[in-house]
């Protein structure tokens, strides 16, 4: 059997009195999503376990399969699978935004959407600077600064097991729009130095020709590098052995390519895919029918309505889940005719609420139709249609399984 899983990344969300009461996902036209709904089961999942950060990287394990309570331990870990970096037993990584803090307060978690280009020379300004060997409380590290993806760069502290802790702990910056950053820095073991660096970078992103130049275009900069995100390399047991199942994954995030990666299944790299508003949805599509052909698994994530719900823009929300819906999952419906032993899973990974504008902890809807999966009443994929059937996956990890039909509702 072939499944293929559609994240629309943080799509779930509450009632809009712009949109006439409705969600996001109710005010939005998404045939293709209803008709998975129509024919299949409506349900809610709930991908956070209570004492996790809501955020994509324990919500997108769960959404694998996997029990962030047994194998989470941070994110910047999973990012760094992505982006290629190995990580020996010892060392920590920890993730370097790129964030604009003109005023005291988290104005911008992402410096304007900062280019590639810009992003890369401002790590390559913090590696010059503070990278390399250092002296933390008598202990040998050796500071490692990596260009991600615009504002989604790395630290890796290479020997940091003797630094950090468990305890060490960081502020996931999109948490706190506007809000003062001082009662926000890390905390724990260690954290001393990530705030001496975080500090360090704002005069030399301050001088630095490559942010001068975006104020000189109208952009936001970056004032300063964030760190947080921090944990040693995870162990996960590959999806194939546990699943019998060949996965890929097409996502534009390092950090949902990153976890797709540690379990073992096939990175796609789609040309337009930005993770961001303007990504090519129809190229998506594409690939991921495409990779059918040779995959049992194939999971297409997409950043756009979580990063419209960041931007508390209501519209753009709307938007993004129909282009999921017309250039993804309608092509998809139609390319399954030819797959009739398979199965299609709608989730999002959690719940983006405009009115917060930041992740929240709470059951998400999902829906899941085809071979052996008879329909139930609802028709329409909503998370008021979720909440009626009165179906609940608690803990979401479990809901694979059944997704896989190696295990029944
Ligand atoms: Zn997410």
């Amino acid at each position: 059997m072939k499944l293929v899983i559609v994240i629309p990344d943080g799509a779930a969300d509450e009632p809009q009195s712009s949109l006439g009461g409705r969600t996001p996902l109710q005010a939005a036209k998404t045939p293709g999503m209803d008709e998975v709904a129509t024919r299949g089961i409506v349900g809610l999942s709930n991908n956070v376990p209570p004492r996790q950060t809501p955020a994509s990287d324990v919500a997108t394990l769960s959404l694998f399969g996997y029990d962030p309570d047994q194998v989470y331990t941070g994110r910047a870990p999973l990012e760094a699978r992505a982006m290629g970096i190995t990580l020996g037993p010892d060392d920590w990584a920890v993730r370097c935004n790129l964030v604009h803090v003109p005023d005291g307060a988290m104005r911008d978690f992402t410096a304007g959407h900062i280019d590639n280009a810009t992003g890369k020379a401002l790590l390559e300004v913090l590696q010059e600077r503070l990278g390399g060997p250092r002296k933390v409380n008598g202990v040998s590290v050796s500071l490692e600064f990596h260009p991600g993806v615009s504002y989604r760069n790395l630290l890796v502290v290479r020997g940091g097991a003797a630094v950090f802790s468990a305890a060490t702990k960081g502020q996931p910056p999109h948490d706190i729009p506007d809000q003062q950053v001082a009662g926000h820095l890390p905390i724990g073991p260690g954290s001393e130095m990530l705030k001496e660096i975080m500090l360090a970078s704002v005069p030399l992103f301050a001088e630095s020709p490559f942010n001068k130049s975006r104020i000189a275009a109208g952009h936001k900069t970056a004032t300063q590098c964030w760190l947080w995100g921090m944990g040693k390399a995870p162990v996960l047991k590959n999806f194939q052995e546990r699943f019998g199942k060949k996965g890929a994954i097409i996502s534009a995030v390092d950090l949902v390519r990153g976890v797709g990666q540690l379990i073992g299944w096939n990175r796609i790299n789609v040309p337009g895919a930005t993770g961001y508003l303007d990504t090519d949805y129809a190229a998506k599509g594409r690939y991921g029918i495409d990779a059918l052909a040779t995959h049992d698994v194939v999971c297409i994530h997409v950043e756009a309505p979580d990063e419209a719900s960041h931007e508390g823009r209501v519209d753009a929300k709307v938007s993004a889940i129909e282009e999921i819906d017309s250039k993804i999952v309608g092509p998809m419906l139609e390319a399954l005719n030819r797959y009739p032993d398979s199965r299609i899973l709608i989730e999002p990974d959690h719940r983006t609420p405009l009115r917060t504008r930041a992740h929240s902890h709470g059951p998400v809807p999902f829906a899941l139709a085809g071979v052996g999966i008879r329909s139930d009443k609802a028709s329409e994929y909503s998370e008021a249609a979720a909440h009626e059937t009165g179906l609940v996956v608690d803990p979401g990890h479990q809901l694979m399984e059944k997704a896989l039909n190696l295990k029944s509702f």
